[in-house]
């Protein structure tokens, strides 16, 4: 049985109150302003460019369109980029209804982890809404490879994440960690894990317009050898924030996951573009309103779980 009993709730939330912060984005450098709003219950997760007249891009992976280095949303006329670190905090944290007001293109980029969007949900407080929440419940594998990426999701009775990265460079030849995310475990394991790039691609990227706002406040950097920064957070924190992003990138199917996600060598793109298909197999998957039956665990008494919907 489960000793800390956090087993998610099953009802709907919303922030309690308005909360801002303001920062640059790591890829524009412009500095803007981030609001959180509640937001009523089956809102979503929507941001709103309050420059653009109020334009709304939900956060869902209908509105992807853009994977490289970071992940950006778009509908109409209005986009929004580097979502991820706030959509994993927000998901994280319970907020299934909220409005992210932003007064330009990019979310602030912080210190390059989630952890001021951790701080902004505690400074906000959380709000319970009147309807259950729905969980997409995995039932059969749902798998996608791409040379040597892969990524999959398997049928389990709660959200884990097990991680795996291998690139070029004597720091990260191998890192892999396994968790089973709950609030705690994500605000303590994962949400202070910051961004991570390579030196020698920092030039190529500043000439494509990207990471005119990165630096060593925002991004660990790593040279031929070792890492730029004074310290790592983490031991292992790249890998830590490998999960950071796939977490907020799965975010997108719109509801939270109950399944075993594995990932080994993946980026925004391969997250992306999983998350679609996620969406696209409805036959794996459920749609229920509580993670799972908490008298089975009791014994045989157990009465049949109750809320459970098709996914239509
Ligand atoms: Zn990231």
């Amino acid at each position: 049985m489960p000793e800390n009993g956090h087993s998610p709730t099953r009802i709907q939330q919303t922030v309690r109150r308005q909360v801002s912060c303001s920062g640059i984005g790591l890829h524009s450098g412009h500095k803007g302003t981030l609001s959180l709003k509640p937001a009523p219950a089956d809102h979503g997760i929507v941001f709103k460019r309050r420059d653009l007249g109020g334009l709304e891009i939900p956060a869902l992976v209908d509105c992807v369109a853009g994977v490289h280095y970071a992940t950006g949303l778009a509908r109409d006329d209005a986009r929004v980029e580097t979502v991820e670190h706030l959509l994993a905090a927000l998901v994280s944290m319970g907020i299934d209804n909220v409005v992210v007001e932003l007064n330009q293109a990019e979310v602030p980029i912080m210190d390059g982890s989630a952890a001021s969007f951790v701080y902004l949900v505690h400074e906000a407080g959380v709000a319970a809404l009147k309807k259950p929440r729905r969980f997409m419940k995995v039932v059969r594998p749902i798998v996608h490879a791409r040379g040597a990426k892969r990524i999959a999701l398997y049928p389990a009775d709660h959200f884990s994440v097990t991680y795996t990265i291998s690139f070029d460079h004597p720091l990260l030849r191998h890192q892999t960690r396994t968790l089973r995310m709950s609030e705690e475990v994500f605000v303590e394991e994962i949400a202070p894990a910051r961004t991570f790039g390579f030196l020698k691609e920092v030039e190529i990227l500043r000439q494509k317009g990207l990471v005119l706002g990165g630096s060593l406040d925002n991004a660990v950097v790593l040279g031929e050898t070792g890492v730029l920064n004074a310290a790592l957070r983490f031991e292992d924190e790249f890998v830590r924030h490998k999960i950071l992003d796939a977490i907020g990138d799965l975010a997108l199917v719109g509801h939270p996951l109950i399944g075993h996600l594995v990932v080994h060598c993946g980026g925004h793109a391969l997250h992306a573009s999983f998350a679609r298909q996620i969406r696209e197999e409805t036959d794996a998957w459920r749609l229920v309103e509580q993670p799972a039956d908490p008298l089975a665990e009791v014994g045989p008494a157990a009465v049949p779980a109750k809320g459970a919907v098709s996914a239509g």
